[in-house]
């Protein structure tokens, strides 16, 4: 706990409940609907309601919500289970609102018994048509004022099948004069006669959103329910039910929804991007899904440091997707291995260095001393990056071109003598010199050069296909353009190369290992990667130097 960062509005609100002895401890949740994979929004929210359990010495349930039949898969509660630990917490207990079912059914018959809810007979369209405005009032159902034992009756039959789908509800008898709207006689039942992911066909009634997650807080004795901002008008319903069926007094609180820029963020989206073949699956690279970004090479802390940088407030607003790569590029910085990979490759000569030679020269793995070192195989030929060479060297080119020197990362310095071009007039050789006295560590020739470039040995380096990503959308905010989301993909989103030479040593990294190409950008291994045919995914590009670098000319 950081003492100098001061309290977000819910930290403030547990710190007074603690204090006062209102709870002694706290229990919050995350209760993700299964119809769909995790996104970077609900990262925020795994991360808000694990981190305040942690932070406080209380605890965080699992908790599917899962009253929808119909939308919901196990292979979704698989995938949450996998994101929620890969991002470093541990739930309490992993609980699963249909296991209340029973329960709930119970509520509903003991509101019913306190003349609180009955049983309509209306269509879904005269309910709408009688539920009024937010400034007129509604008007009652007919079956309003059925009496309590009807009710019990009817209610028991919906329970056994008697009824068809949408043929009855069970609502709670409120108000139909309240301003808000949601306490307007709220639906609590529905006749749903399909199979559920868990209960199977035990059920034909479902209870609804408003009459299952505030009891299953209560249920578990949920102290602090964190939900986002839209449930503020749930909320009054939301305590209504706690009073009337007097259980434990969980609390709502609202926060603000994560948005980000060049991206969507809303299951039922995300879905049709999947179905609609957009993206190859939930897990590509370019998704804002837990499971994409694991894949493209995100680690979880950079995650849990966005989450934690952008805060807890009740007010919307859009975060930049940089703010997100800033966090990874600085995770990546420390941890990743750095190596060196050649994207487009073009054939350098050493005209002067022994045919058939190799030599293991010693290069770092990283930033510092810590990371140790790596042989590296040098040869007479290599690959070099293309644009690491000019024809004619514009004005302040310090890499290669006629007559120009550059040092080779942790081997020699070399200087291009000259190149040689295919039928077709491409550059298809450099032909260069290398200076024995400049080793890397041992050079005692006292010259400098400017520029250093990467390499790999043309007869150990082994291929590989390299994925570069870029946004998903063309525009900021997708969801907010006129017509349809989809129109605003960015067609160019993904850019596969599949002629890249990387160093061997990658032969032996799992797609946990992250490295740096140096000047290349961060990488990883594809879970489609394997030894015959390596394939990596391009993290986020580096903060770049060698960009800059490049404008300036
Ligand atoms: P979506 O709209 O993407 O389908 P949802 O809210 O329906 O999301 P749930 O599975 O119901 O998805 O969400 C589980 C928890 O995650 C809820 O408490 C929800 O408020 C929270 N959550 C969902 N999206 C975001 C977001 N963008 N930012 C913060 N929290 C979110
Ligand atoms: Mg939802």
């Amino acid at each position: 706990m950081s003492e100098e960062k001061s309290l977000n509005f819910i930290e403030e609100i547990i710190e007074a409940d603690l204090e006062s002895g209102k709870y002694k401890t706290i229990l919050t949740r995350f209760p993700p609907e299964p119809n769909g994979y995790l996104h970077i929004g609900h990262a925020k929210s795994i991360c808000l309601n694990f981190g305040l359990g942690l932070k406080y010495g209380g605890k965080t349930n699992l908790r599917f919500d899962d009253t929808n039949p119909v939308k919901e898969e196990t292979e979704y509660v698989d995938s949450i289970k996998e994101d929620v630990q890969w991002l470093g917490f541990n739930w309490e207990k992993e609980l699963y609102a249909s296991d209340y079912f029973e329960q709930l059914y119970l509520f509903a018959v003991d509101l019913i018994k306190k003349g609180l809810a009955y049983v309509d007979d209306s269509s879904a369209e005269e309910i709408a048509s009688l539920k009024g405005t937010p400034t007129v009032p509604g008007m009652d159902s007919a079956n309003r004022s059925r009496t309590i034992d009807e009710n019990l009756q009817l209610f028991a039959q919906m329970k056994a099948g008697k009824y068809a789908d949408g043929e009855k509800v069970l609502r709670a008898k409120i108000d139909m004069a309240s301003p808000n709207m949601h306490m307007r006689d709220p639906l609590l039942y529905r006749i749903k006669h399909a199979h559920h992911h868990r209960t199977g066909d035990a059920w034909c009634i479902y209870p609804m959103y408003d009459f299952a997650h505030g009891q299953s807080d209560s249920i578990e004795n949920i102290t602090h329910s964190i939900c986002t901002l839209e449930f503020i008008p749930h909320r009054e319903l939301y305590d209504w039910m706690i009073d009337k069926l007097e259980i434990f007094p969980s609390q709502q609180y609202e926060f603000a929804r994560l948005n980000m820029t060049y991206t969507v963020m809303s299951k039922r989206k995300l879905l049709q991007l999947v179905t609609e073949g957009h993206v190859q699956s939930w897990d590509d690279p370019r998704m804002p899904t837990i499971s994409g970004m694991r894949r493209r090479g995100f680690t979880a802390e950079s995650i849990r440091t966005f989450c934690d940088k952008i805060g807890v407030a009740r007010r919307e607003n859009m975060i930049d997707f940089s703010l997100l790569e800033f966090c990874l590029r600085e995770d990546l910085n420390k941890s990743a291995l750095r190596v060196m990979g050649v994207l487009d490759p073009l054939k350098l000569i050493i005209t002067n260095y022994p045919d058939g030679q190799t030599e293991e020269l010693v290069s770092e793995n990283g930033p510092d001393e810590a990371y140790g070192t790596r042989i590296v195989p040098f040869s007479k030929e290599l690959w070099v990056e293309r644009e690491d060479f000019m024809e004619e060297a514009a004005k302040k080119w310090f890499r290669l071109a006629p007559g120009a020197a550059v040092r080779l990362k942790s081997a020699y310095i070399i200087k291009c003598d000259g190149f040689t071009k295919d039928a077709n007039g491409i550059v298809n050789e450099i032909h260069c010199s290398y200076l024995p006295e400049t080793k890397s560590g041992h050079d005692t020739s006292g010259m400098s050069v400017k520029g250093t470039i990467h390499w790999v040995s043309v007869t150990h380096a082994v291929p590989a296909e390299v994925r570069l990503y870029e946004r998903l959308f063309k525009v900021e905010n997708p969801a907010a353009e006129d017509g349809d989301f989809k129109e605003y993909i960015n067609e160019d989103s993904l850019k596969i190369i599949s002629n890249a030479w990387v160093e061997h040593s990658l032969l032996s990294g799992t797609t946990a290992t992250r490295y740096q190409f140096l000047r290349k950008g961060y990488f990883c291994l594809d879970k489609e990667s394997a030894a015959s045919k390596l394939v990596f995914n391009r993290t986020v590009t580096l903060k770049d130097a060698w960009s800059k670098e490049v404008k300036k000319h």
